[in-house]
């Protein structure tokens, strides 16, 4: 396929590597004019748009999702597809697909799991919202970039999906967090605590697979310095986007709420920016109630 790929940073670049490696035609275009080996450049992302049959962006957030669509619709071929991967807030990703569709494009939203790790081995999940067509069209790329791709119904439910699957996964580590430093105090082993927790009913991914405590379960981001990762930033940047759609959705989050006050005041506050979010234990273990 021909693909235009606007936005190769950190996750962006080697999705686009990976699409390159298997054999499709890759446009790319990067305000900070990186670029992606194999990639033609283009000089603006109208540019990398222009008869591509997929155009795939990964950009930092909603407003300049809306700015690049806004440039990119009106350059494409109708019957493309705008392919989002980026995180961002329901509404815009609603938004976009709307004024795609007006044009008479097919519109995803595609965010991922899976880090620049996944991004790099090909090993993403994308949660989709948006037409069966168009998902069907782009399933082969998906298929490249990532190891499973969820269809999680009309537009803006990809977001949906990953914005609440994160508030669950920021609640959680911080529970495993917080559990772990009163552990510390009352005299319980790490090792005890997680063989106990990690088959009893206090199990979790983070406990289970991304164990916060150095030295304890499988190797995770606390056995290099809590390097990230997954960085509390961009933990923080999904927890906003939450409590932004539960505002506009009315629900009723409270968990979600207090886990993004906390990444806020660790990240923001403290020292918790560039590290990893399992960084919150060694912030639990330095503290008492007060
Ligand atoms: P990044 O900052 O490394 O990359 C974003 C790129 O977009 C940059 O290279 C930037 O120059 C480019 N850009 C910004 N404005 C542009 C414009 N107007 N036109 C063209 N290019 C533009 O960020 P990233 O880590 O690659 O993340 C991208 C998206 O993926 C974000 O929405 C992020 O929340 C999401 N995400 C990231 C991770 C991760 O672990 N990094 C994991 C899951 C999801």
């Amino acid at each position: 396929m021909k693909i235009g790929f606007i936005g190769l940073g950190n996750m962006g670049g080697p999705m686009a590597t990976n699409l390159i490696k298997a054999g499709h035609d890759v446009t790319g275009f990067d305000v900070a004019g990186v670029s992606v080996e194999g990639a033609a450049v283009a000089s603006s992302a109208a540019q990398a748009a222009s008869g591509a049959d997929v155009v795939i962006t990964m950009l930092p957030n909603g407003a300049i999702l809306r700015d690049v669509a806004a440039e990119v619709i009106p350059a494409m071929t109708p019957g493309a597809v705008l392919l989002d991967c980026s995180t961002v807030d329901v509404d815009s990703a609603r938004a976009v697909a709307a004024q795609a569709a007006e044009a008479g494009l097919g519109a995803l939203d595609a965010p991922v799991s899976g880090g620049i790790g996944g991004a790099s081995a090909g090993t993403l999940t994308f949660m989709v919202g948006g037409s069966e067509e168009a998902f069907a069209k782009t399933k082969p790329l998906f298929d490249i970039m990532g190891q499973k791709a969820v269809h999680c119904g009309p537009s803006g439910n990809g977001q949906a999906a990953k914005i609440c699957n994160n508030m669950i996964l920021g609640v959680t580590m911080i529970a495993t967090c917080e559990a772990f430093a009163l552990a510390d105090k009352l005299g319980l082993d790490r090792q005890a605590m997680f063989d106990v927790v990690s088959t009893s009913s206090g199990y979790s991914w983070t406990m289970n697979a991304y164990c916060p405590a150095p030295g304890i379960g499988p190797q995770s981001p606390a056995d290099n310095g809590y390097k990230p990762g997954f960085a509390a930033d961009l933990m923080l940047k999904d927890l906003r986007l939450s409590q932004q759609a539960a505002e506009s959705a009315d629900a009723d989050t409270p968990m979600g709420r207090a886990a993004m006050d906390l990444y806020a005041q660790f990240v923001e506050q403290e020292d918790g920016k560039g590290m990893d979010f399992s960084a919150m234990l060694p912030r639990f273990e330095k503290r008492g109630r007060g």
